[in-house]
């Protein structure tokens, strides 16, 4: 097939031609020419606009895809922080909890877990009807130990003595520093009789326990209230009972167990 551009110089020789001139048919090629070429140009111009109009939808499409790209990755941004302040808050939480129930000295539960506690096992015994136990310890003179050896031993002796009378008592009673040298223990499913060998037993092995950090011949001894809960009973009238107890244990010479009546 001829093409298009030999075709276009062709017709235009024939109609150059001197011989063709006032050939009937001349004229009509002439104009028929003159049109194709109009045509041409006129196409030539649909394309390029068309070019162009597609030129710019690439370029808006590569745009909205980069911006697009951009949004996903600010998201995936976003969704990290919040992760980890997700997780900065639950540890915080964590620690929070941790600091509002245990004393930061002995690492003991606190008196308000101890509360907690006491309030807890008070509803259950008043359901099954069977008595749980309170021990009540101070350290005697405790005081003198500060006097003597300042404020910082007087803090380590009271976080081993704490630890001789959790390690004296059983796996399953709880153990909670009560406040300054004060020590509760909740003795569950045990009668006031019981408890009073326990608290015997642990009041016998504190006073006998060497502190690393006291003179080698130096002892801390305890005295111990003990009380039982009967089911159904106040537990603030329990604690009242250990605490008179203990200031009996106090006032019959220290280092002994007395249980309330
Ligand atoms: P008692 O036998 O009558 O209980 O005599 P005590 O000296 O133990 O009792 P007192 O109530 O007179 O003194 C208690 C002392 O315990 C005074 C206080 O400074 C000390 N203490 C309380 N908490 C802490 C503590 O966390 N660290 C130290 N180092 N001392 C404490
Ligand atoms: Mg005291
Ligand atoms: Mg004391």
């Amino acid at each position: 097939m001829r093409d298009d551009g030999q075709l276009e110089h062709d017709i235009a020789q024939l109609l150059d031609d001197p011989q063709y001139a006032g050939h009937p048919l001349r004229e009509a090629l002439g104009a028929l020419l003159q049109r194709y070429d109009d045509q041409l140009t006129q196409l030539e111009r649909l394309t390029s606009i068309s070019d162009g109009y597609q030129s710019v939808l690439r370029a808006r499409n590569e745009s909205l895809t980069e911006r697009y790209r951009k949004q996903i990755r600010q998201l995936q941004k976003i969704v990290r922080i919040s992760d980890h302040y997700q997780k900065m808050l639950q540890e915080t939480n964590e620690a929070l909890k941790v600091a509002s129930s245990q004393d930061p000295l002995t690492g003991l539960p606190n008196r308000r877990l101890m509360m907690e506690r006491l309030k807890s096992e008070a509803a259950l015994v008043a359901r099954n009807k069977s008595p749980f136990s309170l021990a009540l310890l101070d350290i005697d003179h405790f005081k003198r130990i500060n006097d003597e050896y300042g404020h910082d031993i007087g803090d380590a002796a009271l976080t081993s003595t704490a630890r001789a009378l959790c390690a004296g008592v059983r796996a399953y009673d709880f153990c909670a520093r009560w406040g300054g040298e004060e020590f509760m223990v909740l003795l569950p499913e045990t009668s006031g009789e019981s408890a009073m060998e326990i608290s015997s037993r642990v009041c016998m092995s504190v006073s006998t326990l060497q502190h690393s950090s006291l003179p080698a011949d130096k002892r801390i001894s305890v005295s111990i209230g003990v009380a039982e809960h009967a089911p159904g009973s106040e537990i603030a009238e329990t604690i009242k009972q250990a605490d008179l107890a203990l200031y009996k244990a106090k006032h019959a010479g220290r280092n002994r167990v007395m249980l309330a009546t």
